[in-house]
């Protein structure tokens, strides 16, 4: 062989341009490395998920090409990336090394610093995204203006997504104030599709390996591991989810642990699916729906792929690697404990953590209005915070976690991405869901032994922040409220906060 070709675990691409061409002198490289399933506790499904999708994807890719794959268990297994590379091109004496460009820069970095002798070396692009890892750069030049709103309206001119003209059809640009309906008691949720892969021997692989993982895991995962699989729970999710997706999107329930949502994001962010086939189809299944879809449903979904998912992508690439060490609120406090086993008393966290060790997933609302919320009114590190996003969920790549929890959810790039921390009392809990019926606390109670932890947590976090935040023009009634409190109540519930803070592991 001339040429070797690097597959990253998240590269899973089967339309890029590499694989037009049979070609003799080139061989492909995919590996199962310590470095990787040890950056991080990962959940157990997360690992199996990753493996189970390389080598269903590396096994159909051999058909027409040459390819190496180092198993974990493998004896010339160094478990680095550099090292294995180093290793493959000394023993078949390669004159080239390409690799598509990586999307954390962790492993961006290192690739560019790998300079084997007397090898040509080339980054090539992965082919995944509508915009380019500089968008932010090319579109914006004051860190002011970089609203994702902007952003997204963009990407859908480009495209021409839900285009007429250059206007956007229906005459606006964004339906978000008809997405932020409760889920009504009675309404029957679909019921997920999951798949059953078989995960047997790599369960054991791990296993014997000693990697330390979090969550649940059977021998069965039900997360598709396959371009077939991902394209059925695509096709499922616009036949029984999107005509509701945006509707609900924001509703909180423990009666279903994905409501509406498409539990797409493992299989966009492994590449079995291109984010421009998700939302090309769904906007095809739209136009043919004959209004059983809205625009509302379908603008929601869109905004999220082409707009959030893009934009946090452009954020993370114009802001690392200072972006994974901002703490600008100062938090210092430890995660509790409960983040990793979800015994607590409040019903809405033990449900959304319980849940994410279960699946490895929590829908959005989960992770940003419950538990991320949370930890930013406890006043959590954020580094601990990343730790457990980056670790628990099936779709976490830092890429994609950092800017959701650092930037959104935590609030500790000081407001680059989110305009206002999102915060919430109990009140918002139990607006959008049910959970507070059944709970050890009283949502109604604003101080007392049963008062919902979230209420004293809140003003503690309001009075807290107040230089910082009183003049944020969004958080100002909010200053108002507090300030117009008597003193000798504000002081009851601050005092009460305190000894929720000396114990959270106890909540
Ligand atoms: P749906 O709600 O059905 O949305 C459809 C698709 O839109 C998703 O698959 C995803 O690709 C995209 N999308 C929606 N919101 C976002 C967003 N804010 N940023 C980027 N893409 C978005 N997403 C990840 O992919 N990986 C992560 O590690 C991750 N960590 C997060 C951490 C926190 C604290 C928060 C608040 C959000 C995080 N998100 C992350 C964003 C979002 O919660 C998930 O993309 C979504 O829950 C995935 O489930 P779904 O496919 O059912 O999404």
């Amino acid at each position: 062989y001339r040429e070797i070709r690097l597959i990253l675990g998240d590269q899973l691409n089967v339309s890029h341009s590499w694989f037009h061409q049979q070609r003799d002198d080139t061989l492909y490289v995919m590996m199962e490395i310590r470095q990787e399933t040890d950056y991080v506790r990962h959940h157990k499904q997360k690992l199996l998920a990753f493996f189970a999708a390389m080598r269903a994807f590396a096994n159909a890719l051999s058909n027409r090409h040459e390819i190496l794959y180092l198993a974990l268990d493998s004896r010339q297994n160094t478990h680095s990336l550099t090292d294995n590379l180093t290793m493959i091109i000394e023993h078949i004496k390669a004159e080239s090394f390409s690799y598509q460009a990586p999307d954390e820069w962790r492993l961006d970095e290192l690739l560019l610093r790998f300079k084997p002798p007397q090898v040509s070396v080339h980054m090539v692009d992965s082919e995944h995204f509508l915009t380019s890892r500089d968008a932010l750069q090319q579109h914006f030049d004051n860190d002011n203006a970089l609203l994702m709103e902007t952003f997204y309206r963009r990407v859908r001119r480009q495209y021409g997504y839900l285009m007429d003209g250059d206007k956007p059809v229906g005459g606006k640009w964004n339906y978000d104030h008809e997405n932020r309906n409760k889920l009504p008691a009675k309404q029957d949720i679909p019921t997920p599709l999951t798949f059953a892969n078989d995960v047997t021997g790599l369960l054991q692989l791990i296993d014997d390996a000693g990697i330390e993982t979090m969550g649940n895991a059977s021998k069965e995962l039900l997360w598709p591991v396959t371009r077939q699989q991902s394209r059925q729970l695509l096709d499922f999710f616009i036949r029984h989810c999107l005509p509701d997706f945006g509707r609900y999107q924001d509703a909180l329930s423990e009666r279903g642990w994905s409501l509406y949502h498409a539990r797409l994001s493992f299989s966009m962010n492994s590449k079995m699916l291109s984010p421009r086939e998700v939302v090309e189809r769904a906007i095809e299944a739209y136009q043919h729906s004959d209004g059983a879809i809205t625009l509302a449903q379908i603008e929601g979904f869109v905004r999220q792929i082409i707009g959030w998912r893009e934009y946090v992508r452009a954020i993370y690439w114009a802001k690392m690697p200072d972006y994974a060490a901002h703490n600008k609120l100062q938090h210092q406090r430890k995660l509790p404990d409960f983040y990793w086993h979800g015994r607590t008393k409040m019903a809405c966290m033990q449900h959304a953590v319980e849940q994410s060790l279960e699946y490895a997933y929590a829908h959005h609302i989960q992770r940003l209005m419950v538990t991320g919320n949370f930890a930013l009114l406890a006043g959590v590190h954020p580094d601990q915070v990343d730790a457990w996003y980056l670790g628990i969920y099936i779709d976490a790549i830092e890429w994609v976690e950092l800017p959701n929890t650092r930037g959104m959810s935590q609030f500790a790039d000081g407001g680059l991405l989110a305009t206002k921390p999102y915060v919430s009392s109990g009140n918002y809990l139990n607006k959008m869901g049910h959970y507070c019926k059944s709970c050890h606390y009283n949502v109604n109670q604003r101080s007392g032994e049963d008062a919902c932890p979230f209420n004293l947590l809140y003003w503690h976090f309001i009075e807290r922040h107040k230089d910082r935040l009183r003049h944020n023009h969004r958080m100002r009634m909010i200053y108002r409220q507090w300030e117009q409190r008597d003193a000798s109540e504000r002081e009851v519930i601050l005092k009460q906060a305190e000894r929720y803070l000396a114990d959270l592991d106890n909540l």
